[in-house]
């Protein structure tokens, strides 16, 4: 280690940005970089063997980068045995002497905290950078949301689609809506997919096979295999997805995003979340190349599917990194409709019979990935039923997915699958019954409950669980303008019926609490 610094400027795992902004402000012949890798972060929650190979890898590779750019980096490996980021901050200030520690604002509350922290104690300065991938920052978010009743995402995306000038034909919106999601929710019907473009493979390299090899080494017990690991961990990998993504799956992206077919966990989605949250690609790069297909052939690239894809990476991302840095700290452990049910065990197995649930999770064990109609009305939809405890649920999630990072998690989960936050994030919750499921997939043909029933044995769990939850929260929800038509249905029924599928949500939930985890 080189003795004395200037500046310490800690890069973390999810920071992995060619233009770093702490980079662009330093100076290599005075300045130095820290790279942690510690267990904690694969532990706190019982992270997939695949999302601790993305995280280490592509950090692995983004070291190699900087030092080829002649900066001086003091890597810290997992073999050193650290216990937290910190520890290694503390050591690289103690052998570095520093003047000031360097840190682009963290994708977690709770790092951000500790870090300052730690500075403030060891009377070192400390300069936080704004986070320079994103269009925009907290202290505009929290601009934009003064003084509103409620947020909400639709008008922050027309805003944002103004102000950075995408997809927009003057004043107005291309093509006159801002929104085509109606044309966006189609399945697949009774033939399936038929013949899907390949997905793009990134064989591992020597950085990656060691990763691989120490990831099964200390994490043996954790979920996920490595043999088939194939995602994307430096920026031409990123780059390459990229570009497949837009040549071969997004014109048919926008029709089928919330179809689901048994056996096909990618289908037509982008694949670029993990590369994306861990900046390895920019979102206006993301952005810039489906509006530049849409210009250059708008025959192959319906408008629908290409406003679609651009509204989760200026709207929804950003929309939901301004909710994370606007509620924290105490957003986390929000539980608006008080549940408390523990995680079942076999959402670490998909050992359940609900061949729904089985599918989706098992395709998550499988790839550390499942998309987003899979995340949320699948397996969120059933946690906000099922009414398990929104903490557990939330840990599970930031644990499985390649793309997780507490920032972009947990307004997803906690917000917009658990409602836990009470409308922050969606104005009602996203529940649904089976219908829903078997409408947008096949997943009920091959299950052992019968989606057309809604009470006894056979019946699909969601429909009690979903009729059973309307009617416990009723009060709560015909506050909500959207629900009031739905909750209308449950004075359709007699007193039998309604005790019929009280007793069968009742007789689901009594199993389920003897297989907690
Ligand atoms: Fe899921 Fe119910 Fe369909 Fe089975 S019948 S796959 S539990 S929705």
């Amino acid at each position: 280690m080189t003795q004395h610094c200037r500046n310490l400027i800690l890069i973390l795992g999810d920071q992995l940005d060619a233009q770093h902004p702490a980079l662009a402000a330093a100076d290599p012949a005075l300045d130095q970089v820290l790279m942690v890798e510690c267990a904690e972060e694969s532990t706190h929650v019982w992270t997939h063997k695949h999302r601790i190979t993305v995280f280490l890898s592509a950090m692995r590779h983004y070291a190699e980068t900087l030092r080829e750019a002649g900066w001086t980096l003091t890597y810290r490996d997992l073999d050193e045995g650290l216990s937290h980021i910190v520890e290694g901050l503390g050591g690289a200030i103690a052998a570095l002497q520093p003047e000031a520690v360097w840190v682009v604002r963290p994708g977690e509350w709770r790092l951000l905290d500790a870090i300052e922290q730690h500075c403030a104690g060891a009377g070192i300065a400390f300069r936080l950078f704004e986070d320079s991938h994103f269009y925009d920052g907290p202290e505009s978010f929290a601009a934009w949301a003064r003084g509103r009743k409620s947020l909400t995402m639709e008008y922050f995306y027309r805003e944002q689609r103004k102000r950075f000038d995408v997809l927009m034909d003057g004043k107005a919106p291309a093509g006159g809506s801002w929104n085509y999601d109606a044309d966006n929710r189609q399945s697949f019907g009774k033939t399936g997919p038929g013949d899907l473009p390949d997905i793009p493979r990134f064989e591992p390299d020597a950085i990656t096979q060691a990763v691989i090899e120490a990831v099964n080494a200390r994490f043996p017990e954790h979920p996920g295999q490595l043999e088939r690991f194939a995602w994307a961990v430096t920026r031409e990998d990123a780059v390459a997805a990229l570009r497949t993504f837009i040549e071969t799956r997004l014109p048919l992206y926008g029709r089928y995003q919330d179809a689901m077919w048994q056996g096909e966990p990618f289908l037509y989605h982008a694949l670029i979340g993990a590369t994306l949250n861990l900046k390895l690609i920019n979102p206006r790069e993301a952005v810039q190349a489906a509006e530049q297909a849409w210009h250059a052939d708008p025959e192959h690239y319906p408008l629908a599917a290409v406003e679609g894809f651009i509204r989760q990476i200026l709207g929804w991302r950003e929309f939901i990194r301004g909710v994370y840095w606007h509620e924290m700290p105490d957003y986390k452990s929000r539980n608006h409709f008080g549940h408390e049910r523990p995680l079942p065990a076999w959402f670490w197995t998909a050992d359940t019979r609900m061949n729904c649930l089985k599918q989706c999770i098992g395709d998550t064990i499988e790839n550390g990935y499942a998309h987003h109609i899979q995340r949320l009305m699948v397996i969120g939809n059933y946690a906000t039923l099922a009414g398990l405890l929104p903490a557990d649920v939330c840990d599970w999630f930031l644990a499985v997915y390649v793309d997780a990072v507490e920032w972009v998690e947990l307004p997803n989960v906690l917000g917009m699958a658990l409602h836990g936050d009470g409308g922050v994030v969606g104005s009602k919750p996203y529940v649904a019954s089976g219908a829903y499921i078997n409408r947008m997939s096949n997943y009920c043909k091959g299950c052992s409950y019968s989606v057309t029933q809604r009470t006894g044995d056979k019946a699909c769990p969601f429909n009690a669980l979903y009729w059973d939850f309307l009617a416990r929260h009723r009060k709560a929800l015909s506050t909500t303008p959207r629900m009031r038509m739905v909750l209308k249905n449950l004075d359709r029924w007699s007193e039998e019926e309604v005790a019929a599928i009280e007793a069968t949500a009742q007789t689901h939930r009594d199993a389920l609490d003897v297989a907690v985890g």
